[in-house]
């Protein structure tokens, strides 16, 4: 059958126990190797077959899964971060349905976690957002005219974009159409829990430049909102005033 499994965000000792034990048994490994850290094959058994996605179309990827099944040989599908995110798993798992080949999905870390970690950021402060928006800047792939950077932008929430760190001008313009402003916070966080992990800090208004100064245009996310401020409320869960399921409230 065909595992699909999440390689986490870079750092190899990020993949999950259940990924690693997956990519130790295959006979059969196809990798996006644009983003997955190699180092992640050397879990590999050495007669394992290894494939990289990233020269592949998926009609090659389907024909090797294809040949493998039918020697019943054990198929891993190795995705960046998680494969839910931008992974292109919907349209492997609907071929393998037509193919009546079995398939099941081990998570992983995304790289929008491992961003959070790298920056030592929490997303969803009380008093300040409680949303992660998580989106892209249309390229080559087109978002749905409702779902726009400027619209997302209005909420004023934690917004959190993949895939659009060489578009940093126009993700800079319209990001500012919306509830921030100039003084917004944001970071970029090319290649996080890498060994080339960078975490810049600067304000919306000086995204751009941000990205220019640091070499900054591909494996980045942007990150954007007073979340990266120091301002916050204290949580309610932890108050001592507060009363839980497990604990009581002190006056
Ligand atoms: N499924 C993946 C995302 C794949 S899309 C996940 O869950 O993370 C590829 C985009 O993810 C890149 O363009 C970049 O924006 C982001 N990305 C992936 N790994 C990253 C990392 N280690 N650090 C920063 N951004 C990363």
């Amino acid at each position: 059958m065909v595992h699909f499994v999440g390689a986490g965000p870079g750092a190899p000792d990020l993949i999950t126990q259940r990924g690693a034990a997956l990519l130790r048994a295959a006979d059969v490994v196809i990798y996006a190797g644009s983003l997955v850290n190699p180092a992640l094959l050397g879990l590999c058994r050495q007669d394992c077959s290894v494939y990289n996605s990233a020269q592949m179309t998926l009609e090659q990827v389907l024909e090797v899964v294809r040949a493998a099944h039918a020697e019943n040989r054990d198929i891993v599908r190795l995705h960046t971060g998680d494969p839910c995110l931008y992974g292109a798993i919907r349209e492997q798992m609907d071929a393998l349905d037509a193919l009546g080949i079995p398939y099941d999905d081990t998570p992983g870390v995304s790289s929008f976690c491992g961003a959070a970690a790298a920056a030592c950021a929490e997303y969803t402060l009380p008093g300040v957002s409680q949303t992660v928006i998580i989106t892209r800047m249309a390229g080559r792939t087109p978002v749905p005219e409702r779902e726009g950077i400027a619209a997302l932008a209005a909420h004023g929430a934690t917004m959190v974009v993949f895939l659009s760190a060489g578009m940093l001008d126009g993700l800079q313009a319209a990001l500012l159409q919306g509830a921030y402003t100039p003084d917004t916070p944001a970071a970029l966080v090319y290649k996080a829990t890498w060994p080339e992990e960078k975490v810049v800090r600067c304000r919306l208004g000086a995204l751009a430049q941000a990205g220019r100064e640091n070499n900054i245009s591909k494996t980045a996310l942007v990150l954007v909102g007073d979340f990266l401020a120091p301002d916050y409320e204290r949580s309610k869960l932890y108050d001592p005033s507060f009363a839980t399921e497990f604990r009581e409230a002190k006056p």
